[in-house]
């Protein structure tokens, strides 16, 4: 597809939301202008929409930790832009007709749903050989710069102009939208991350951090029936939120029971280790010793950026399938990492932005 529309086409417009809402002759958005410049709101004219294109009004932006590191500069996007690529909202208008759901199913004015970060052509090398996520003509919403013809790029503003070809998904009325919002980024990513363990039923989990990542990997493992889920976090508040989440103990890295992790795992294995360890700091000492707290046989997948001594491994690249391509995905599916004391199936997945 091409990212630009020449032709706008016809658009279905009943009204911004509804047919007693009045349509807003611009939209207004929150600005970013660079990091050392900040954000301003300012306002944007309704887009014309191409055939398979829509204006969804936004529900609810979660923040991801891609627009933090973006906001304070440790990452580098084009500006001006609209940040923010977590989203929920109510399609406001269609363009053309026909615009279809993920599973083939008619969308309509007022239909409240989610869609994909990423849209993809489909047709280039990278696309059609498993690893769409850097397909060469990537467009990432919350991630691009405006433009004249496509400014509502992003998610902090009051609507976002769909491009064709978006995979769209509606959303059951009966879940918040906070609880939809992350569904595209962090809630995908963890998911993705569980998917390349082969499952967490029956298993002991270690999940290492609990910010959105980690809570989400918590939740995903008690829903999936794992035998106990160890969680390893500094702070206290997030070890009370890990345990509301399901965590079957928290232990904080810095205790003075500095076996305390070690034990906790033993506890719950008979002396194994754990099964699964889903890595979700970064942090290469962690990193290390998640890996050094899981059995002969365990799996172990890296969801952040490459730790020191992996970087001397083979690092293939290929695809997790729910990842940030611009962040550079490096996916390890298969590895077998061997140690002089034990080995693992090593799995190593970026998909969190490296700073
Ligand atoms: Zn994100
Ligand atoms: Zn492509």
């Amino acid at each position: 597809m091409s990212h630009d529309n020449p032709d706008p086409g016809t658009s279905t417009d009943a009204g911004f939301l509804s047919p007693d809402a009045p349509a807003p002759e611009a939209v207004r958005a929150a600005v970013f202008d660079g990091p050392d410049a900040g954000v301003h709101v300012d306002a944007f004219p309704r887009p014309d929409l191409a055939p398979g294109a829509a204006l969804v009004r936004i529900n609810c932006c979660t923040v991801c930790g891609s627009d933090v590191h973006t906001y304070t500069g440790n990452r580098i996007e084009p500006t001006p832009a609209i940040l923010g690529h977590e989203m929920v909202g109510r399609i406001a208008a269609i363009g053309g007709t026909g615009l279809t759901d993920y599973h083939g199913e008619p969308l309509a004015v007022g239909d409240r749903v989610t869609w994909s970060m990423q849209v993809t052509c489909g047709d280039c090398f990278n696309c059609t050989h498993g690893i769409p996520q850097k397909c060469t003509a990537l467009f990432k919403y919350g991630h691009a710069a405006i433009t004249e013809r496509h400014a509502l790029n992003g998610g902090l503003t009051e609507a976002c102009h769909l491009r064709p070809g978006t995979t769209l998904f509606r959303v059951p009325e009966a879940v918040p939208d906070v609880v939809i919002s992350p569904a595209n980024c962090a809630t995908a990513t963890v998911a993705g991350a569980v998917r390349l363990a082969g499952g967490l039923d029956g298993q002991v989990v270690l999940v290492q951090g609990v910010g959105m990542l980690g809570l989400t990997a918590i939740a995903m493992a008690d829903a999936a029936g794992a035998t106990a889920i160890i969680a390893l976090e500094r702070q206290a508040r997030r070890r009370e939120w890990a345990r509301a989440f399901g965590a079957t103990e928290a232990v904080d890295p810095e205790a003075a029971d500095a076996d305390g992790l070690e034990a906790a795992i033993r506890r719950h294995s008979d002396g194994r280790g754990a099964d699964v360890l889903l890595e979700l700091t970064g942090h290469p000492d962690a990193t290390e010793r998640g890996l050094a707290a899981l059995r002969t046989g365990g799996t172990g997948v890296l969801v952040g950026p490459p730790i020191r001594r992996a970087r001397s491994t083979s690092r293939p690249k290929t695809s997790c399938g729910a990842c940030s391509p611009s962040a550079g995905c490096t996916t390890t599916p298969t590895t077998t990492w061997r140690a002089p004391w034990r080995s693992w199936r090593l799995i190593t997945t970026t998909i969190r932005s490296r700073p």
